[in-house]
């Protein structure tokens, strides 16, 4: 694979991402592809899917979990639906993200991503050990089928993030870094967080995103790519300064708008093709 190909994240059937069939005419050559519901986890949809993905010559670089009864509405109900925190849904939500493993590996995947929720504070307490207890076990189950887990970035600091890896302590553990969601959820600036979680970071979002005004207690702004507090020249600098040489996976999260979100991500495309060939030359 070529340096940085261009990304998109992507849905089958209803989901955040752009459906593939847009992805495929915006002439990208991977995506990042939102996990199905939980009854299309099957051999059957798998081997549709990898029809339909043979034909259009788009490689899935990453499956990313998603789960039901997830509410993305503002801070503090993100941190009580989402992830495998939760005491109330962990246990089913862990027992899923190894079938969505399973179900990536039917499609020759080599990664799967999710956000894992808020990793709690205290880490000495029962909670964080817990989350530590679900991670090691699904990073061994997908280290079995062959591939990494990566979480995705933005409920913590960097430091955070980077203590729990260390205290997880499995090979195959990464990080999805997402700059927008470092000032979405008011987790710092993305820049030094990308420097500092360096090799640790392999796969990415290109997402854009405007300072709440009251940072980490309500949402910032998710805007189109370019127009937010993220400096997209900046940010591929950095990502060429830690040695990532992955994919850039393009994500707008605005299905209610199909004609905008695929217009966006248009655009997207364009900006970070002209910015490769700056940077990269
Ligand atoms: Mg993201």
């Amino acid at each position: 694979m070529s340096h940085w190909p261009i990304g998109i994240f992507t849905s089958v059937g209803a989901g955040l991402g752009l459906p593939l069939p847009t992805a495929v005419e915006l002439g990208i050559s991977t995506i990042q592809l939102h996990a199905p519901k939980t009854d299309s986890l099957t051999d059957e949809f798998a081997s549709e899917l990898i029809s339909q993905l043979q034909e259009s010559d788009v490689s899935v670089t990453c499956l990313f979990a998603g789960f039901e009864g997830e509410s993305y509405e503002d801070i503090p109900t993100v941190e009580r639906t989402v992830g495998l925190v939760n005491p109330e849904t962990s246990a089913g939500r862990h027992a899923e993200l190894k079938r969505i493993s399973d179900f990536g590996k039917l499609l020759n995947v080599p990664a799967i991503g999710l956000h894992i929720g808020f990793v709690p504070h205290d880490t000495t307490s029962q909670p964080y050990q817990d989350l530590i207890g679900i991670v090691r076990d699904v990073c061994e189950h997908c280290a079995a089928n062959g591939q990494a887990l990566h979480l995705e970035t933005g409920q913590e600091t960097a430091e955070a993030l980077v203590q729990f890896l260390n205290d997880v302590d499995r090979t195959n553990l990464h990080v999805n870094f997402d700059p927008a969601n470092m000032i979405l959820y008011g987790a710092g600036e993305p820049l030094p967080a990308l420097e500092m979680l360096g090799s640790h970071v392999r796969s990415v979002h290109c997402k854009d995103a405007r300072w709440s005004d009251q940072p980490g207690k309500t949402w910032g702004q998710e805007v189109p790519l370019g127009e937010g507090d993220v400096d997209m020249a900046a940010y591929l600098k950095m990502l060429k300064q830690i040695g990532y040489t992955g994919p850039l996976t393009i994500e707008r999260e605005i299905p209610e708008e199909p004609e905008r979100q695929r217009a966006e991500i248009g655009h997207a495309v364009e900006l970070l093709n002209r910015l490769k060939q700056e940077i990269l030359g």
